[in-house]
């Protein structure tokens, strides 16, 4: 006789964002709601024969309040959960969730199973709210197996509208669109239209299991210098000696270009002599930094690191990752040029 088998165990991580936000009668801005409100109105979500817990932040946020220490509570929280539930859903508002799926992505090394982070452009409640479907589509794909009865999903993930993402490649394309988030460098993990249809060839899969590895500390001490024609050097020398900044995110021109004026050169190179790493990534959404112009090999000459075609979001979460397992400037350089969890191509 056939064992039955068993429920799908789902744990939904309630943060904030639009999806659980109802309008302030009097104002007439949104604003987070219970979490309650969220369950009620999708009573689609009994439909689906899963097990499904919830837990919420104590004050939901607007995403734009996301900070390192959120990131913790959401770790932590999965870290506790990990043996009980076969994968995890993180609602989140869309402003800041690439960051989340990035820092996410470094602080659980060795993940094998699903953390899957939606939202929604409409509140939940509206009639023709993305929510639903985006909330359903992301329990799906959290509770989904291989044929060898594995999680189809082993990494952080975005889920929206028609695409799941890989979470450290996602960037927020559109303040307005249903189909809000992209991997501009990384092809989708899932298209999603009448069913869910995975691209298994570019889903994460480690050489090894290992046990979940959680990692708490993260250096607030980073911070990005986006370049523009007419920068002057009194600019440039006062962001990058900021108090207390040990690295920096430097988003350059085209392949990684930047100006070839001695005194550009000679700040970036006085600010890695003073001890800081300065990582060189582009200002495009499309492609990387390569080798390629004279514009570009002066930069690297200077002592700057190749973010290769990593997104802003993940070079910015990945230093504070790097600095906060207390490696030396050298070490963060060599570590960040290396994708950790896929979150670069080398
Ligand atoms: N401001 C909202 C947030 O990021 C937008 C959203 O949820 O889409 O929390």
């Amino acid at each position: 006789m056939e064992t039955p088998s068993r429920r799908p165990r789902i744990l939904l991580i309630y943060t904030g964002g639009t999806i659980g936000m109802i309008e302030n009668p009097d104002t007439h801005t949104l604003q987070p709601f219970d979490f309650s409100h969220l369950i009620d109105n999708v009573p689609k979500i009994k439909m689906l024969n899963f097990e499904i817990d919830n837990v919420s932040f104590d004050s939901p946020i607007d995403s734009s309040d996301m900070s390192p220490a959120h990131w913790v509570e959401i770790v932590k929280t999965i870290e506790r959960n990990y043996r009980k539930y076969d994968g995890f859903v993180v609602l989140h508002g869309t402003d800041t969730m690439a960051y989340t799926a990035s820092a996410l992505s470094f602080m659980l090394e060795n993940l094998a199973k699903p953390v899957i982070i939606t939202g929604s452009q409409l509140p939940i409640g509206e009639v023709r709210t993305d929510g639903e479907e985006n909330l359903i589509t992301a329990l799906q794909i959290a509770a989904d197996t291989d044929a060898a009865g594995m999680p189809m999903v082993q990494e952080v993930a975005i889920l929206f509208e028609n695409y799941l993402w890989r979470g450290n490649r996602s960037t927020k394309m559109s303040a307005d669109n249903f189909n809000a988030f992209k991997s501009n460098n990384y092809p989708p993990l899932a298209k999603i239209g009448l069913g869910i249809h995975y691209n298994e060839d570019a889903l994460y899969r480690r050489n090894e299991r290992r046990p979940l590895r959680t990692h708490y500390e993260l250096d607030p001490g980073v911070m990005f210098v986006d370049l523009f024609p007419g920068i002057s050097e009194a600019t440039l020398r006062h962001q990058l000696s900021t108090p207390g900044i040990k690295g920096i995110v430097l988003k350059t021109f085209g392949a990684g270009n930047a100006p070839t004026a001695e005194w550009f050169t000679r700040a970036i190179a006085d600010a890695v002599d003073s001890g800081r790493v300065v990582v060189n990534v582009t200002q495009c959404v499309n492609g990387g930094v390569h080798k390629r112009y004279a514009a570009g090999d002066a930069l690297m000459a200077s002592g700057a690191v190749s973010g290769h075609d990593i997104t802003g979001e993940a070079a910015i979460t990945k230093m504070m990752h790097l600095f906060g397992l207390g490696l030396s400037p050298a070490e963060v350089s060599e570590n960040f040029e290396q994708s950790l969890c896929g979150e670069l191509t080398a």
